[in-house]
């Protein structure tokens, strides 16, 4: 239990001595850390920075599996810890995305679903920083209608064979493994949530291929992962089979709440102020800074209080939902706020050129800021229909 947080105003500022502490050691280890290995700050990080080393090196420092039981080999701490020290990775634009969705999705699903022999096997790995997933959800035809999915899995025996596509599934040219929702039952027309199930499928599998799909600044992070009569054995099986589609919204909430849906131009931003506080500037781009920076801090306590709520154990898909559509929606307008505001930078500014490659990056990045994680339109209804709307 934090102590500390008596006040509502000190509860959304995620301040106790404890966090206060663990933010400190946290700045100081990327600090160290970007000294030694000379790794520069990027937008988007969770999804493009892809860096094993240093997802390595800060499974050794302690500052991943953090919420994960001690007896796993994690550290028992909670969701305001984790999230402290994801704030602190994101506004340093540290290289998070190799151990992203392993550390974010795969360890509280198997917490909650895994069995004892996969705890065991795979959360001191997430912890230690050397495991890597991928999430195989959407289809060609299936993203915002996810019950569409068609990869289906046929058991057999001693496991399941696998057969389908999956799209958008970002690091899984890279990752270990890849999660993947898959009909284990055929469709019922009248229940299309039911009959799905969960699978750790080892990416170097017989019959998993891995194409490319290429951004069009020619990044590539994102893949079609097809799966070709592929042998997934029962000890990779995620929970209950036919449990699917509740193991996997279940964890929306977490997903779509974090800080991730709020800085992933944070860089960017800090950059710009930073060039900014270097020189003179007029009202007229100090209110603008100002007006960037107080939309940021409401949508962060914002955030917080999510936290605090799923920390607590209380339910909150419908703020989750709100923060994703809020916090995404500032993430695309700091895009372009910040271009203008580059444009009061000196010239000479030794921060121009990095600045503006930090840029083009989140202009390319920015569509998908809305679309990751369930579109901001679909969100949209979730919160209407959580309000009382039939
Ligand atoms: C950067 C990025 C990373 C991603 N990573 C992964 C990943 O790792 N693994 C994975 O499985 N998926 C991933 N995705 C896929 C993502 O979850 C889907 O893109 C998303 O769910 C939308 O699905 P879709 O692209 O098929 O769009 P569609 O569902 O076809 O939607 C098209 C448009 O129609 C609108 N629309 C659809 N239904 C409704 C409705 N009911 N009401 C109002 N409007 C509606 C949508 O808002 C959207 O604008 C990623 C996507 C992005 C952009």
């Amino acid at each position: 239990m934090l102590v500390g947080a008596e006040s509502s105003f000190a509860a959304l500022c995620a301040n106790e001595p404890e966090l206060s502490v663990l933010r400190a050691s946290i700045r100081d280890f990327v600090a160290a850390d970007r000294a030694e290995f000379g790794w520069q700050p990027a937008v988007d990080a969770w999804l493009s920075q892809w860096d094993a080393d240093f997802s390595a090196r800060l499974g050794g420092a302690g500052f991943l599996g953090l919420t994960i039981p001690t007896e796993y080999g994690g550290h028992g701490l909670g969701h305001l810890h984790r999230y402290v020290v994801t704030e602190e990775l994101l506004l340093a634009g540290a290289p998070v995305a190799a151990h992203w969705f392993a550390d974010r999705q795969v360890a509280p699903g198997l917490l909650a679903y895994g069995t004892e022999e996969q705890r065991r096997r795979i959360l001191p790995e997430i912890t230690a920083g050397r495991f890597f997933s991928a999430i195989g959800m959407s289809e060609p035809q299936a993203g915002s209608d996810l019950a569409a999915a068609t990869t289906r899995a046929v058991a057999t025996d001693g496991g399941w064979i696998l057969n389908g596509r999956k799209v958008w599934s970002s690091g899984a040219h890279l990752a270990h493994a890849i999660v993947v929702l898959a009909r284990s039952t055929p469709l019922d027309t009248e229940h299309r949530h039911a009959g799905f199930s969960q699978f750790l499928v080892p990416l170097d599998a017989d019959g998993v291929s891995v194409e490319p799909i290429v951004m069009m600044d020619g990044g590539h992070h994102f893949n079609e992962t097809t799966f070709t009569d592929v042998f997934v054995a029962d000890s990779e099986v995620i929970g209950k089979i036919g449990d699917g589609w509740h193991q996997v919204t279940a964890e929306l909430s977490f997903e779509r709440s974090g800080p991730e849906r709020i800085l992933s131009t944070a860089p960017l931003i800090l950059g710009l102020i930073r060039a900014l506080s270097q020189q003179a500037v007029d009202e007229r781009t100090a209110a603008e800074v100002g007006d960037l920076v107080a939309r940021l801090i409401s949508l962060r306590q914002l955030s917080v209080s999510v936290a605090r709520a799923l920390t607590a154990g209380e339910s909150a898909a419908n703020q989750a939902a709100l923060v994703k559509d809020l916090g995404t929606r500032f993430e695309q307008d700091s895009v372009v706020l910040v271009a203008d505001l580059l444009d009061y930078v000196d010239a000479n500014s030794a921060a121009q050129p990095a600045l503006r490659a930090m840029l083009a990056t989140a202009r390319a990045h920015s569509p998908a800021f809305t679309l990751r994680g369930g579109t901001n339109e679909v969100l949209r209804g979730v919160i209407a229909r959580g309000m009382g709307l039939r």
